[in-house]
């Protein structure tokens, strides 16, 4: 049988893995940051509504530019930040995932590196990685916050391209402070200077404020956005971005003609309508995300604080067998490889409390 290993693909692909949370058939799945809640019934509706309009068009390209639903997003970002942003500040693609490949593609590239501070979000390297990309580990404190010296020596010594700040950060779901964001994008213009990408997919659940006022007067910021989280979209694949308007044309350079489709397009629209109701659903997941901490403290477990829909907690000796530990019993949370630690999403109350059951019973075994 023919294995990768024999085909001529990149040398850099060689004996690599690629993106995988398991996704298994279990009856509480708390590992991959989703929404528990389905989108609401009259949503459903309208998202059909505006899928048959768009499906008597379909014999024709989309928008290209994706010019109705960048305005709306545009509209969101303005209401929910107070900081004013216009269509030419804002790119959409499918998932931030392709958000961040583009601006890579855009920005990064063979000869080129990219800098985050790990653990992170292991895509920003995976997607480093695809598009030719050189990747730096950069430093984290053993409480998850970033080390400013360490990561402000690192940006001057490695003078990289790309910076990701990753805010609130996944897996550890603790938010950076705005200053050591300032000081960081300071550092990065004083070494290249570079772009800096402010990855805020988590940032609708997070105590504090977005920061998007930042990109007043930073053209090398860009602040990247998704549907998959607050808006419980996940699987329609709905990113964007907001930036300096410069930043918009320059990822036009390697998008894919068309590459947003009409149904998609319909989609998304569909749900920026609804953006109230699926904003309370939102503070639902804060306060439970909130009476996760409190329980798994209360469990005697160490949690790291979160403004995520997600919550760290630790410390094992070994991760991993607590991992299937816990889905012996029918929840599945992630393994994120970060040694000691094990992350669990935010559901609803009930798979919530399965959780915490399942945990107080592993515990009890431990001790
Ligand atoms: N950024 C972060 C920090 C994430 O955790 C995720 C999803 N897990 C993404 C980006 C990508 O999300 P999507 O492609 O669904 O928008």
């Amino acid at each position: 049988m023919t294995g990768i290993d024999d085909l001529p693909v990149r040398d850099e692909l060689r004996g690599k893995s690629p993106y995988g949370a398991p996704q298994l058939d279990v009856p509480v799945r708390l590992n991959t940051n989703e929404n528990p809640y389905p989108l609401p019934e009259p949503l459903v509706e309208r998202i059909a509504e505006r899928v048959r309009e768009a499906a008597r068009d379909l014999n024709r390209y989309p928008d290209r530019d994706a010019v109705e639903l960048r305005t709306r997003l545009a509209e969101y970002l303005t209401d929910t930040s107070g900081h004013p942003v216009g269509l030419a500040n804002v790119w959409a693609a499918n998932g931030s995932n392709e958000v961040i490949q583009q601006l890579l593609q855009t920005f990064g590239g063979p000869g080129r590196t990219a800098i985050g501070f790990e653990p992170s979000y292991s895509m920003h390297a995976l997607i480093a990685r695809g598009t030719g990309t050189g990747w730096i580990s950069g430093p984290r404190n053993d409480d998850f916050t970033i080390d400013l010296a360490a990561a402000e020596k690192a940006i001057a010594e490695h003078r990289p391209d790309v910076v990701f700040i990753t805010t609130p950060n996944n897996p550890t779901g603790n938010a950076v402070p705005r200053e050591t964001v300032l000081a960081l994008y300071e550092a990065a213009q004083a070494a290249k200077p570079s772009m800096v990408i402010v990855d805020e997919a988590y940032v609708e659940f997070s105590h504090g404020d977005s920061l998007l006022p930042l990109l007043e007067g930073r053209p090398h910021l860009v602040v990247s956005r998704t549907m998959s989280k607050a808006f419980g979209a996940a699987g329609l694949r709905l990113g964007y971005l907001a930036a300096d308007p410069a930043v918009v044309d320059a990822v036009q350079l390697v998008r894919l003609p068309y590459h947003l489709s009409a149904v998609a397009q319909a989609t998304a629209l569909a749900a920026l309508e609804h953006t109230g109701t699926l904003l309370k659903y939102v503070e639902q997941l804060k306060a439970e995300r909130d009476r996760l901490v409190a329980e798994l403290l209360a469990i005697g477990y160490e949690v790291t604080a979160s403004d995520a829909n997600f919550v760290q907690f630790g410390r094992f000796d070994d991760a991993h067998a607590v991992w299937q530990k816990i889905l012996d019993r029918g929840v599945l949370v992630r393994d994120n490889g970060v040694p000691g630690w094990l992350r669990v999403t935010a559901g609803t109350p009930e798979e919530n409390d399965a959780f915490l059951d399942a945990v107080r019973e592993v515990k009890k075994e431990q001790s």
